[in-house]
């Protein structure tokens, strides 16, 4: 079994009308690359960011720049018109759970996607609000960005949690801390382990400046060590990028003695043979 869970139909600065995305058409092309690319289990997570409802959760400019799409029309195209896994990469706000529960209840999710782009106002992984050039040391950042990514996973609001270190995104064009980065993981992977949440091994990093998946080798150890489940996801924003260097992440997973990955429906987690 291979998945692809964690996957866009739009760019992130695409202006396209919601009608201009979500078609058959966009549906099938990513269909049948998934197929070629022998991925059977197929699902969508666009960014929350992108709904208007998001601006009930955080009112951020990037935020509101974007809001547009209605949530629930996403949510009606992907059931009613495709047989895809309805998800959505909801981002964590600390402070905010109660809003984010309240946007993801009722909604028949198959997964959400838990994320962390953003520490307080400034954004791990893009030019604008960058985190980078606020003054703050690399050592505050990755320290502050894993005890959010704990937090996220305990707070029971996520089946996955996404690029689970993003905050390298940026590789040696941004500060990295000094030494072993495992003190880093080690909170994060604790917190994953007794809340059972599954975590996403992304094959995005490879086409991003760090050049590395998310996450990195000796995280991915601490997290088979802990026994969290690893879901598998290439975060494809075009159809092109489905399954991107999948040869490559299974190796990684086998390699790591993965034998297994997540695989979702309402919610429900079970695994399957990897491969
Ligand atoms: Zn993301
Ligand atoms: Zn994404």
């Amino acid at each position: 079994m291979l998945t692809d869970y964690h996957v866009h139909l739009r760019l992130d600065d695409s202006p396209e009308r919601f009608e201009e995305t979500f078609t058959a058409a966009t549906v099938e092309r990513y269909r049948e690359t998934a197929t070629e690319r022998g991925i059977a289990e197929l699902g969508v997570a666009e960014h929350i960011y992108r709904f208007r409802a998001a601006l009930d959760i955080w009112d951020h400019p990037f935020w509101r720049q974007y809001a547009f799409d209605d949530l629930d029309a996403y949510c009606g195209f992907v059931r009613e018109e495709t047989d895809l896994k309805l998800g959505i990469e909801m981002d964590f706000v600390p402070g905010r759970e109660d809003r984010i529960a309240n946007q993801l209840d009722g909604r028949g999710w198959d997964y959400v996607v838990g994320s962390i782009h953003f520490l307080r106002d400034h954004s791990l992984d893009t030019e604008d609000y960058s985190i980078w050039g606020a003054g703050e040391s690399p050592e505050k950042v990755w320290r502050r960005y894993f005890e959010t990514l704990a937090e996220s996973a305990r707070s029971g609001l996520y089946d996955i949690i996404g690029h689970p270190d993003l905050v390298k995104v940026w590789g040696r064009a941004a500060p990295i801390p000094d030494g072993d980065l495992r003190r880093y993981y080690e909170p994060a992977v604790e917190a994953f382990a007794e809340s059972g949440v599954a975590v996403e091994l992304s094959t995005a990093g490879w086409r991003k400046p760090v050049g590395e998946q998310y996450p990195s080798r000796p995280y991915l150890e601490m997290l088979v060590d802990a026994g969290c489940p690893i879901a598998l996801s290439s975060d494809a924003h075009t159809s092109d990028q489905l399954g991107f260097e999948y040869e490559r992440a299974v190796e990684l997973l086998q390699e790591h003695g993965v034998r297994e990955i997540a695989v979702f429906e309402r919610r429900e987690r079970r695994l399957e043979p990897l491969g």
